[in-house]
């Protein structure tokens, strides 16, 4: 019974002037008996008939159960005779159009007739007083009935602590009867509470009752005894059972256990299945646990459930088979690509080495290379002459350390770093996994996401990778991890120092119309729904598509070029309007358009103070034109402009002081100088631009604005250049030389030191253009410029052309 209350003796005396016609409700259990204040909820329109009844009189009604639950228009045959007289205290209307009353017990009364049945029933009754004597044995009785349900409720019996203070203090032995009743839950509830309710002797109520804490009791001891026994006797794991089993039971009670429970064995079938290692394994069932307990719709069960999604996720042990065969993979690797020799062959190396010494162990590939140039495609074969799976991850742009190693579960929305998430994608321990872009790894405040890298790179610290968001270790031992750079000068030197570099230079123009008609073409072809019968391009038309088409180290333009080519023709097969296209030299126009670089030409005539140079960028290799002009200025000033590096402004200073210093040999004043403002400028956009190569340059831009003496136009130079004129040696020199060709230059000057270079260069290229190797920046000059200066502008008096 709920919402029983401590009340004065008075209040609960039988009135006398309780009526003897009375309207009847119906309930359905008689677990309402005299003395006690009970909720009951009435929804029957009878029943709210017959208590609008009663709280229109004298708010007395007559309780009386009905002889079974399940009737919901039970007939006088269907009731009880004997019940409860109540009266109505309180009556609250409920939305759905129930009624909660609160109603006091009065006394026990039977039915003697039935005066009504419509619209409710009103019935005459005669009370059943229970005057008894007060002997020693009730007395007795009562101290008993007392005592047993002391013990009951220190069993554990489910009853709240403060109805035994109410009974210990009830001097009346039919309210204590009364009182205790309700509490104990007896079944079969109806007939039993019955026959309480119909005991009108005191003596025998107590008795009854007496008899049925006895049993309680002993029912309670026993249970105890084997709850005592399952703790000491049983495992760990047996207990867990019994205990989950028993709240289970409670979750149903309260309506929750179905679809929770299901869940639940989801969760832990899954587990089950994920294979995972037994620390891991230990943790996702304690949250498994956590889950278990806590309401169905608390907000902190999406963050479990998301975590166990995780862990159950993730391929703990799953790995695919290894197939590490030196042949096999050289012959995946020739199938999938053109070139690359040197390449293949260090890869091939890496391998065998790793075959031999059966460690996963050792330096972590990178390739570093300009877009387009085959690094993730290499990377894929690979993983698919290893038999492994493969996935790539972009590291650009990632600043925060977070985004390697994942949010720990606290924070709003939290997830595993691109690690985990690639390795999740895979579903398997032992891809090759490929890092993009480790050169355009960021570092701010919120941590330095390359110490985070290094820890999942490092084969000493790797196998027990920490992920924030996974809290518990992840082995990365098996992973082949590969990155990829378009610069090495970015990449943090701890991140370097493990790696092992392998250059992807760029293609020549045969190298790619190879790779266009042997890989790109097909390919394209085939995304594109089409075949040989429909579409053929000519090694001319290629050809015109890569030079006037495309500018770049890689392929990768012209990929998606072929590809547009390939998609028009697709469309005018598909609608019949066409079903044979030969793409020669003179048809790309209308597919591609206006062309957009001029091949061959890279100035149109031979320039004053316009110096050709090359340079080595993320993109390759590439040609710019550095500018120097000359304006009257009251003393000497140095303007440099286009986003030049701190190490070019340096070599742009060194520049200046060799020219000042030649004035001798280049036939100028000495204080030409004094009085003029030299502005150098390096166009091709708003590209932040660094590094020494540009030096020999500057130098010849300068002195030919000095001289006047033309620049030749088809003269391509770098070179690191010293105060004194000395030049020294620049990186790149492959993908610099390839540029020279692809722009249609003639001459490449380089450094002496960098001769050794040249073995690099495929013969075709090395035929096609003259090299010529240098020591001193007077040779550059004597190379570059053209004999004859020209006339002077403005500034003729100062200039040597002149004088
Ligand atoms: P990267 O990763 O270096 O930017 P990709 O691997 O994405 O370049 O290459 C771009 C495209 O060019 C891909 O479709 C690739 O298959 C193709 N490709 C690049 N190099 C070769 C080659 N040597 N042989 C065949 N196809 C190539």
């Amino acid at each position: 019974m709920t919402d029983v209350t401590e009340l004065d003796d008075d209040l609960l005396s039988v009135d006398p002037a309780v009526p003897e016609i009375l309207p009847l409700l119906p309930i359905r259990e008689p677990v309402y008996f005299p003395h006690n204040i009970f909720p009951l909820f009435v929804g029957r329109d009878k029943s709210i008939r017959a208590l609008e009844e009663a709280r229109g009189h004298d708010r007395y009604i007559f309780l009386v159960a009905q002889r079974q639950m399940a009737i919901d228009d039970p007939t006088s045959e269907d009731i009880y005779q004997v019940g409860t007289v109540a009266e109505v205290m309180q009556v609250l209307n409920l939305p759905d159009g129930t009624v909660r009353v609160m109603l006091e017990g009065q006394a026990r009364a039977r039915i003697r007739e039935y005066l009504q049945s419509d619209p409710f029933f009103r019935v005459r009754i005669e009370l059943l007083p229970e005057a008894e004597e007060r002997s020693a044995e009730v007395e007795a009785l009562m101290r008993s009935v007392i005592t047993q349900f002391q013990q009951v409720v220190e069993l554990g019996k489910d009853i709240p602590p403060e109805a035994l203070v109410q009974v210990v203090n009830i001097d009346d032995p039919g309210r204590l009867a009364d009182t205790i009743i309700p509490y104990l839950h007896l079944r079969p509830k109806v007939e039993r509470m019955q026959d309480l309710l119909e005991t009108i002797s005191v003596r025998d109520r107590l008795e009854k009752l007496n008899f049925i804490l006895k049993k309680e009791t002993e029912v309670l001891e026993i249970q105890r005894n084997i709850r005592n026994k399952v703790e000491k006797e049983m495992g760990d794991t047996q207990r867990e059972f019994i205990l989950r089993e028993q709240l289970k039971a409670i979750q149903q009670e309260l309506g929750e256990r179905d679809d929770r429970g299901s869940e639940i064995d989801e969760y832990r079938e899954k587990i089950q299945n994920a294979k995972m290692p037994e620390e891991v394994e230990e943790r996702a069932l304690k949250e498994l646990d956590r889950l278990e307990k806590m309401p169905f719709q608390a907000p902190e069960g999406v963050v479990v459930r998301t975590y166990l999604d995780w862990l159950t996720a993730l391929p703990w042990t799953t790995s695919t088979e290894e197939t590490l065969d030196i042949p096999t993979a050289q012959e995946v690797l020739d199938q999938d690509h053109y070139g690359l020799a040197k390449v293949k062959e260090r890869i091939l190396e890496f391998l065998a080495v790793r075959k031999l010494t059966q460690e996963m162990r050792g330096p972590i590939l990178c390739f570093a290379g300009p877009p387009g140039v085959g690094k993730t495609s290499i990377g894929k074969s690979i993983a698919r002459a290893l038999g492994r799976k493969f996935i790539r991850v972009s590291l650009g742009g990632v600043r925060d350390e977070a985004e390697i190693r994942g949010h720990r579960r606290t924070y709003i929305g939290a997830m595993p770093g691109r690690i985990i998430q690639g390795i999740k994608t895979t579903g398997s321990n032992n891809p090759v996994f490929m890092l993009d872009e480790i050169d355009k790894l960021g570092m701010d405040f919120r941590g330095d996401p390359s110490s985070a890298l290094l820890e999942a790179l490092d084969p000493e610290q790797n196998n027990a990778f920490s992920d924030h968001y996974l809290e518990v270790p992840f082995d990365l031992a098996n992973v082949m991890f590969i990155t990829t750079a378009n610069l090495l000068d970015p990449i943090p030197p701890a991140l370097k120092d493990r790696m092992e570099v392998i250059h992807f230079p760029g293609y020549t123009e045969d190298e790619k119309l190879a790779i266009a008609r042997d890989f790109l073409v097909p390919k394209q072809r085939k995304e594109n729904g089409i075949t040989e019968e429909h579409l053929v391009f000519t090694d001319d038309g290629l050809m015109k598509i890569i030079r006037e088409y495309t500018r770049e180290a890689g392929v990768r333009n012209l990929e998606r070029e072929v590809a547009t080519v390939c998609r028009k023709v697709a469309k005018e097969v598909a609608s019949g309007k066409t079903d044979q296209v030969t793409i020669t030299e003179n048809d790309i126009k209308p597919f591609l358009g206006m062309r957009r670089y001029h091949y061959g030409r890279a100035e149109e005539m031979d320039e004053i103070g316009a110096a050709t140079g090359l340079v080595y960028t993320e993109f390759g290799g590439d040609i710019v034109s550095v500018e120097a002009t000359l304006m009257k200025h009251h003393e000497l000033k140095l303007t440099l402009t286009g986003q030049l590096g701190e190490v070019m402004k340096e070599s742009a200073m060194a520049a200046l002081s060799y020219v000042r210093s030649r004035a001798r040999v280049l036939n100028f004043p000495d204080d030409f100088f004094d009085r003029m403002e030299v502005h150098i400028h390096v166009p091709a956009g708003a590209v932040p631009k660094d590094g020494p190569s540009a030096g020999i340059t500057m130098a010849t831009a300068l002195a030919s604005a000095v001289t006047r003496r033309a620049i030749r136009k088809d003269v391509a130079m770098t070179g690191e250049i010293t105060l004194r004129g000395k030049v020294l040696p620049i990186g790149g020199v492959k993908e610099k030389v390839l540029a020279a060709h692809r722009a249609g230059m003639k001459v490449v000057l380089l450094p002496r030191e960098n001769e050794r270079d040249l073995e690099e260069i495929p013969q075709n290229v090395q035929d096609d253009l003259e090299f010529h190797f240098v020591d001193h920046m007077d040779q550059v000059l004597q190379l570059a410029l053209v004999e004859s200066p020209r006339p002077s502008p403005a500034y003729a008096s100062a200039s040597p052309g002149t004088a």
